[in-house]
């Protein structure tokens, strides 16, 4: 009930750290200080529009209205007073950045180093990009062709290693194919990386075709990981996979080897047709037996995705989101492509792109030298591609909650049905709004809602 003092001459206003986001056609309330967003329905979003817009409280507001404003105030998420509150708010809804005089240098964090495209298996999936389609592919040993060893152009691999460590880099992940299939090479990348402690190395491979004896010694005296793409839990679904033969007993004996010797390994499952509903099964598995939390990609023929075959984190009407852990990650969300940014891959051609799940050339590197290759804003354009950027997610209000690599795959795509692979709402064309799917996790999206009256 609107009462003498919450009259016409009052104002509302949201916290300077709650966010009023509009879509397309849906709105959401941000709490970045709680990490928590409310999907507003288009009265509670008319409603803080307007005093937001600081249009003085009235009759128009209704004792529902009234019980809205209460409710936020009540968990400190705005506040009444007695005059219009200018608080700037722009960061978050103006296409301007703001650019300092001094340009702060780019901050590298990852660099994908492709050193060979041999590979002893052979799976379906693996170098055929314009027939797949993947997910957290970066995680992987997917290959983009299948040719199999193109002309290194890069000379002198300890140079390429002085000059990431000199970039400030702090994981090299050095991929394939499988990496213990070029021995050389990768002896004497993890020497050279022995003279820079602060650069992590972590070698992505199905670990097998080659015994790891004669990289130990640099196991230990490197910061160096391995990462062991997995494809099954049995032989028989590991053969259908990729063709070898006790592939998972192999990967068995090793895992159990490391985690005996107290060097656990990244695991990471590359999901596929076959064993796209095991997801669960193979998770519990690996928790239950080493207490390792292991990753997951994934890979399907185009013409599945067409027939309406979705990544395993994605239901029809169900999308996770990621609650971002600190106020700082909040807002590097809004300007920058998350998982992207600060890393770039250097493939097998010396060719620089974004990620190994990215075709896009930014750069390439000539005579030994990063510099020139980094030099171009390419690369750093495709680092601030936030989801403001790219269309559909620049109609979704959800958009800084969401940090699905779909935006930069899906930007001006005209492949609707590929785009639903990843994310059941359609933000633009869509005939149901975002209320109609459920988001995850549960306590980070509940909804506000007003009734009429
Ligand atoms: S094991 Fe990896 S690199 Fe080899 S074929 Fe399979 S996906 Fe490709
Ligand atoms: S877009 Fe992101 S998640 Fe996808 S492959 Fe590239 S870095 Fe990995
Ligand atoms: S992927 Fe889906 S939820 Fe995420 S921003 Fe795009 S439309 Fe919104």
């Amino acid at each position: 009930m609107i009462t003498d003092s919450h009259k016409v001459t009052r104002y509302f206003k949201l916290a300077p750290d709650c966010y009023l986001i509009a879509g397309k056609k849906d709105a959401a309330l941000y709490d970045v200080h709680r990490s928590r967003i409310m999907l507003l329905d288009k009265r509670a979003h008319k409603i803080l529009r307007r005093c937001e817009d600081n249009v003085p409280l009235g009759e128009w507001l209704g004792n529902s209205g009234m019980h809205l404003l209460l409710t936020l105030q009540d968990e400190g998420l705005g506040s009444f007073d007695s005059a219009p509150a200018y608080v700037e708010k722009l960061l978050l809804h103006s296409p301007a950045q703001w650019k300092g005089f001094c340009i702060q240098p780019p901050s590298y964090s990852r660099v994908d180093w492709c050193i060979t495209n041999h590979c002893d298996f052979n799976c379906e999936f693996c170098g055929s990009r314009g027939e797949t389609l993947s997910w957290q592919s970066c995680q992987t040993c997917l290959r983009r062709n299948k040719t199999t060893e193109v002309l290194l152009v890069y000379n002198n691999p300890e140079e390429l290693v002085a000059q990431i460590a000199s970039l400030g880099v702090k994981i090299l992940n050095i991929r394939g194919g499988n990496p213990l299939l070029a021995l050389d090479r990768l002896q004497r990348i993890l020497r050279a990386a022995q003279s820079y402690p602060e650069l992590g190395v972590v070698i992505t491979t199905p670990v097998t075709g080659r015994t790891l004896d004669p990289l130990l010694p640099l196991f230990r005296e490197t910061v160096v990981q391995l990462n062991i793409i997995v494809f099954g839990l049995d032989d028989k679904v590991t053969k259908a996979v990729c063709g070898g033969t006790n592939v998972w007993q192999q990967q068995l004996a090793i895992i159990d080897a490391l985690v005996e010797a107290e060097h656990p390994p990244f695991l990471t499952f590359l999901l596929s047709p076959l064993t796209r509903r095991k997801r669960s099964e193979y998770q519990n598995y690996v928790k239950y037996r080493w207490g390792i939390e292991p990753s997951f990609a994934e890979v399907y023929p185009r013409r599945d995705i067409e027939e309406g075959v979705r990544f395993s984190h994605v239901g029809k009407k169900t999308k996770p989101l990621s609650p971002w852990q600190s106020m700082d990650e909040f807002f590097s969300r809004i300007q920058s492509y998350s998982c992207t940014y600060g890393n770039f891959e250097i493939g097998l051609d010396s060719k620089i792109r974004p990620c190994a799940g990215l075709d896009q050339v930014c750069g390439e590197i000539v005579d030994d030298s990063l510099r020139v290759a980094l030099s171009s804003h390419e690369l750093y354009d495709i680092w601030e591609m936030g989801k403001t950027k790219v269309y559909p997610c620049n109609h979704c209000a959800l958009r800084f909650a969401c940090q699905d690599c779909i935006a930069v795959e899906f930007a001006g795509s005209q492949e609707p049905a590929l785009k639903q692979a990843y994310c059941p709402f359609d933000p633009v064309n869509g005939r149901q709004g975002a209320h109609s799917i459920k988001w995850g996790p549960p306590e980070f999206v509940t909804s506000l809602r007003v009734k009429n009256g």
